[in-house]
């Protein structure tokens, strides 16, 4: 089968030939990948930016974490699922074993494994991954806007970690696809102003735009962020600012857009360090914290409001290319003028 591997700590990926995975162990499935999207992490893993080093060891790698499939094969010890059966996957797999998991919080395990980053994932035909990971959907639900599910789910997660609830005002840097998912998952809490911001980057606001944000900022248009915000709001800080750039600028200038008592929820993956002024964040009470991945109440909440709701999510997505084309998928996603870049390997 075609696979999108990273093979050597150095800037590419490569389409190999390699065969496909073995029949499923004890506990595990093999899924027919329908549709996988391009992560942002993905273009990180290809560009060989800091903040990937753990996967040096496990290279060669299959990528791809954002999937939706059809169960191909079922392992021995598997309930509930079938061959045919319409999934989609957590990529984060955690060992169930460790006292973190023991304590139920299985989102925080130290042993935790991530299909596309440190074992094989879906940039293929076939992957072979846990049972315990897959949440069958229903059988007419559209597979393509099923691979959004992980995205969308993180950026429910940011809303968790942020504490986002009805009314509030919720700036969102970065209108990205994490932050495009931010946008949509604040409107489904209720946010009643949700702004989003980017540098240059038309296209990508013009997504979150339809996403549901109320506003868009391009600070290329020569104003800064607490203008922009003070604009729209007559000059009232946000409840809440989440962060989804990569930019260590963007947490210094958050910070300065919120609240007293607010939360900035990080989510971006930085190459920098930040620096900000530490004595105004904590006389402000701010709060900064770190959202990272999803937890399975994200999961099942985002794919009622896939089935339900499939309209709300689908301008996400920008192109659907065959695997051979990833490259060509990749560089769109690395001009940034793309948003969501779903692979079909079939
Ligand atoms: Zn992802
Ligand atoms: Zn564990």
């Amino acid at each position: 089968m075609l696979a999108v591997r990273k093979t050597s700590p150095v800037h590419g990926v490569s389409l190999d030939d390699i065969p496909e995975p073995d029949s499923p162990a004890s506990g595990e499935v093999i899924v027919a990948v329908v549709a996988v999207g391009i992560c942002g992490s993905d273009v990180h893993v290809y560009e060989w930016t800091s903040g990937y080093e753990f996967m040096r060891s496990r290279l060669p790698v299959v990528l791809g974490h954002e999937f939706s499939g059809k169960i191909a094969a079922v392992g021995d010890d598997v309930v509930g699922l079938r061959v045919g059966d319409s999934v989609v996957v957590m990529p984060g797999i955690s060992c169930m074993r460790c006292v973190t998991c023991a304590r139920g919080t299985p989102h925080l395990c130290p042993n935790k494994e991530t299909l596309g980053l440190t074992r094989d994932g879906a940039f293929a035909s076939h992957v072979r991954v846990p049972a315990s990971g897959c949440i069958p959907i229903p059988a007419e639900t559209d597979l393509s806007l099923a691979a959004l599910t992980e995205p969308l789910c993180v950026g429910d997660n940011a809303c968790d970690v942020g504490q986002v609830t009805a009314g509030d005002t919720v700036v969102v840097l970065g209108p990205g696809t994490i932050g495009q998912a931010i946008v949509r998952a604040a409107r489904w809490r209720g946010a009643s102003r949700v702004i989003a911001v980017g540098m240059n980057d038309a296209a990508r606001l013009e997504v979150a735009q339809a996403m549901g944000a109320t506003h868009c900022i391009d600070l290329a248009d020569g104003i800064s962020l607490q203008q922009g915000i003070h604009r729209i709001t007559g000059g009232k800080p946000a409840d809440v600012v989440i962060e989804a750039t990569g930019h260590a600028s963007s947490i210094t200038e958050g910070l300065q857009i919120l609240r007293k008592g607010g939360i900035l929820a990080a989510a971006g993956i930085h190459a920098q360090r930040a620096s900000f002024d530490l004595t105004e964040m904590i006389r402000n009470k701010q709060q900064i914290r770190g959202a990272h991945g999803s937890r399975r109440q994200n999961w099942e909440r985002i794919i009622d409001r896939i089935v339900h709701e499939p309209e709300s999510v689908r301008p996400m997505i920008s192109m659907e290319l065959k695997i051979n084309d990833a490259e060509q998928g990749f560089r769109q996603c690395l001009a940034r003028s793309v948003s969501k870049v779903i692979l079909r390997p079939d």
